[in-house]
């Protein structure tokens, strides 16, 4: 990961927010309150324009400036989830080069950041069960000396199977919750966006 790559992973990310911005809201008024879209959409769009000005020394600027701004611009409980976990990624990453093992280490902060934040845990259906199982299949790539690439695709895969899995969950924690057992059936909005973000994070990494 460098910085061009960030960049170009944001954009990615605002991206397929823009395609998928409805989807997210369907998702989210079968068992929430139908913002989703909306406030991934709108976080994405305010990182791009702070990105436009920024002059980043390291991939970890890029990524402190995204969840900057994802915070300061979008309410509800993604903002705060995903601001926090793009900077405790910014945290590990202050350099212009990262190797897949640093990168392994700046996603599973990311994890933990959501995790303390959310106080939430794999299987309650929230963005976790995506989160977790892709950081668990990039950092198994990134030991076994894969490259980037390859451990961004393995990633956005896991991503994708828990964010299916969801379906079946109940939920236990957020609006979710408060449906019971009428939260069965339904994918997560939370964890559909995860996938989005490591789909995007594999694209780019392909890419180049
Ligand atoms: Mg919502």
């Amino acid at each position: 990961m460098d910085i061009d790559l960030a960049r170009a992973w944001a954009q990615a990310m605002a991206a397929a927010v823009e395609v998928h911005k409805d989807h997210l809201t369907q998702l989210d008024s079968a068992i929430g309150d139908a913002d989703h879209g909306v406030n991934m959409h709108r976080g994405f769009s305010a990182v791009l324009s702070a990105l436009a000005g920024l002059r980043p020394d390291t991939v970890g600027d890029v990524l402190d400036t995204t969840g900057l701004t994802f915070v300061s611009s979008v309410g509800g409980a993604s903002g705060p989830l995903y601001g926090g976990a793009f900077r405790a990624m910014g945290a590990v990453l202050d350099t212009a080069l990262a190797d897949p093992g640093r990168f392994a280490v700046a996603l599973a902060a990311g994890l933990a950041s959501i995790r303390k934040l959310g106080a939430a845990t794999p299987g309650d259906k929230t963005m976790i069960d995506a989160f977790a199982p892709a950081v668990t299949a990039f950092g198994q790539q990134a030991d076994g000396g894969g490259d980037f690439a390859t451990a961004a695709l393995a990633a956005a895969d896991a991503a994708e199977e828990g964010m299916r899995a969801t379906v079946l969950m109940r939920a236990r924690k957020g609006r979710a919750s408060y449906l019971g057992a009428r939260s069965v059936g339904h994918q997560d909005p939370g964890a559909t966006s995860t996938a989005l973000v490591f789909r995007a994070l594999a694209d780019t990494a392909v890419a180049r």
